[in-house]
This record gives structure tokens, sequence and C-alpha cells, in this order.
């Protein structure tokens, strides 16, 4: 089974509250319906390819919609999928530096609104002290 991380697998036995679901996608997910088993949005996450690539009938174990892929065009994907993530980890950490960035400048910009009001209030008394 080419999935990531398999969480949803179910007991061969069908439960009963899986009676019905007959149609398994990519990620193991399983559905009533074969279009609504191609369009599993959990194989987005779950599968190296990140879409659903075929459905299978349990009760037969055909494959009755899509086509299974060969294990080189899994491991293609797997390759494909390592460097997506590698990308977007990439790109987290240059939007956490970002983000740092614009933390330290509100904090800055706050630290900089207190001096300029503790230096109005410093004048403020002042005046009423020479003034008095
Ligand atoms: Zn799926």
């Amino acid at each position: 089974m080419p999935a990531i991380d398999k969480t949803n697998w179910n007991n061969p036995a069908h439960p009963d509250f899986l009676a019905g679901f007959y149609f398994e996608c990519a990620c193991g997910e399983q559905y009533r319906e074969v279009q609504a088993a191609a369009r599993c949005r959990k194989c987005r996450t779950y599968t190296y390819f990140g879409y659903c690539t075929h459905v299978t009938d349990t009760r037969t174990g055909e494959v009755v919609w899509g086509e299974e892929p060969t294990e080189e065009q899994e491991e293609q994907a797997r390759v494909a999928h390592e460097q997506r993530m590698e990308q977007e980890r990439e790109w987290l950490k240059e939007e956490e530096a970002r983000w740092e960035a614009e933390r330290q400048q509100y904090f800055l910009q706050k630290e900089l609104e207190a001096a300029e009001l503790a230096e109005d209030q410093m004048w403020d008394i002042q005046e009423r002290l020479t003034v008095g």
C-alpha cells in the first residue's frame, strides 16, 4: 500500500460502521462510491503522489478506477514528495525568520512609544512645576 502514514487503516473484517464502504482509494480511506473515492482529499496528505491514483473494490481486490502505480512510479513520486517537503521546510524557515523580525519590530515600536509617552509626561510635570 503506497501510503505514507496510514492512520485510517480499517479492519479487513469490515466492522458494522463500514458496511457498504467497499471502494478504497490510494490512501486507504473507504467510500461508498467510486467517484467519491477517486476524489479523496486525504490522498493529498497521505500519498506520495498528492492525489488519488486508483480505487480498489475491497470485495474483489480489483482496481475499478485509475491505475495502480508501478514501484518505479511510486519511487519517483516519493523522491518528488521529499523534494516538495524540503522546499516547504525551507519556505517555513524563511517565513519564521520574517515573522520573528516583524515581532521584534513590533516590540521595538512599542518600546519607543512607551519612551515617548514617558518623556511627554516628564515635560508636562516640568511645565506644571515652572508655571506654578
Ligand atoms: Zn485517499
